[in-house]
């Protein structure tokens, strides 16, 4: 009689487990995008139709082509160069696009005009299945240091900031992406690219900003340094220790973009910038700009730099993360978390498989999730780097 009690509890308890699992699961439509990317318009090597199409090849859903200070709206003729014509960038550009291809020759050399935004956008995007989002890298610095701040879904063109300092040439340019989407009120956002590049971004200037919610935390150009050297600390550190402060000055939090930042289509090798190194996978039933910007800026995504993940989701309890597993891949996941009474990020987890949780204990303030693997990437942007992924920070609530 006893026995049997306890097993009708324990199966009610299975039972309860189940139900609950089940709610907490929900259905996640993983839409995957390069944020950061340059054609002709600006330093890239390549007609933008040729690299939106690879995006399109490759199983991309978004595109935006980030030039910088640029969002390629006016009449401009391009003239090849050398390179162009060893790379046999018009043939190849001729090839694929026929007679939508215009061309001009005098005396000065081969002109091909670049399609305006306008224009590739109606070419190339494909109605709930491909999208084309406009931006721009708005390039300015400040006594040679780079800031570069990319604007996705921008409408008008912003100019490159002069200020006082690095930490003023951000907030003014944050401030001119906040006012634009005002103006026309619709969906946009800034995020800041490459701190490590120049070394031009420290982690002070960032954690001064408002209304700073994206910034890169992998991007897959040579010279950009995301695991910074013997002075400077790395972007994933760098992220945390924003978070913290962040945090503290009931700041939301700072969410981590991977991205190509690709400037070069025809020779694939470590010290180009090429195609497919890093991207964020955005949950959204809808492949539209609204959608998936305002996934994106509740945190309901995650960068990768080549794993794939299944599930990643929370709720009040727990944080849960299911790994897209490749086989004979070992994947290890970890959680890191800002707790209570502390002045770093610990590492709260590490689980060597393909899915795991991890339940909020009683100090913890945020949590966020890595996964590694031993999946060397094939074009990598660093020797011997393997793939990963980064799941944002969640703010541990009703404590
Ligand atoms: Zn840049
Ligand atoms: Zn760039």
């Amino acid at each position: 009689m006893k026995v049997n009690l306890i097993s009708r509890h324990f199966i009610y308890l299975l039972f309860i487990s189940l139900v609950s699992c089940e709610q907490e699961s929900p259905e996640q439509y993983w839409q995957k995008g390069n944020l950061h990317t340059h054609s002709f318009w600006s330093d890239g090597d390549d007609f933008p139709e040729m690299i939106i199409q690879w995006y399109k090849d490759n199983n991309y859903q978004f595109i935006a082509l980030s030039d910088h200070n640029t969002i390629a709206s006016r009449d401009y003729w391009y003239k090849l160069k050398t390179l162009d014509e060893q790379n046999k960038t018009l043939e190849k550009y001729q090839k694929s696009f026929g007679d939508w291809v215009e061309t001009k020759i005098d005396s000065s050399g081969t002109y091909v005009r670049l399609k305006t935004f306008e224009e590739y956008k109606s070419k190339l995007e494909h109605l709930k299945s491909f999208l084309i989002i406009r931006s721009e890298e708005v390039t300015s610095s400040f006594e040679n240091k780079p800031v570069h701040i990319n604007v996705t879904n921008i409408k008008e063109k912003i100019e490159p900031f002069k200020g006082n300092s690095v930490y003023e040439v951000m907030q003014q340019t944050l401030d001119a992406v906040h006012a634009q989407r005002k103006k026309f009120n619709i969906s946009m956002f800034a995020h800041i690219n490459h701190p490590n590049f120049g070394y031009g971004i420290n982690v002070e200037d960032l954690k001064k900003l408002n209304g700073e919610r994206f910034f890169e935390l992998y991007n897959g150009h040579p010279a950009v340094h995301n695991e910074g050297d013997d002075m400077h600390i790395d972007l994933e550190t760098m992220w945390d220790l924003i978070n913290i402060s962040y945090y503290n000055d009931r700041k939301p939090l700072l969410l981590g973009i991977a991205t190509d930042d690709s400037h070069n289509y025809h020779v694939k090798s470590i010290n180009y910038s090429n195609t497919g190194r890093g991207w964020v996978m955005v949950n959204s039933q809808k492949i539209e700009t609204a959608s998936l910007i305002e996934a994106m800026e509740t945190g309901d995504f995650y960068s990768s730099s080549g794993v794939l993940l299944k599930k990643v989701y929370h709720s009040k309890e727990k944080l849960f993360v299911e790994v897209e597993p490749k086989e004979g891949i070992v994947y290890e996941i970890i959680f890191m978390g800002y707790r209570k009474g502390s002045y770093n990020i610990e590492e709260l987890k590490r689980v060597k498989g393909t899915s795991s949780d991890y339940t909020f204990q009683e100090n913890d303030l945020f949590v966020r999730a890595k996964i590694n693997s031993n999946d060397l990437k094939e074009n990598p942007y660093l020797v011997g780097e393997t793939k990963q992924a980064w799941v944002q920070p969640v703010v541990v609530k009703n404590k």
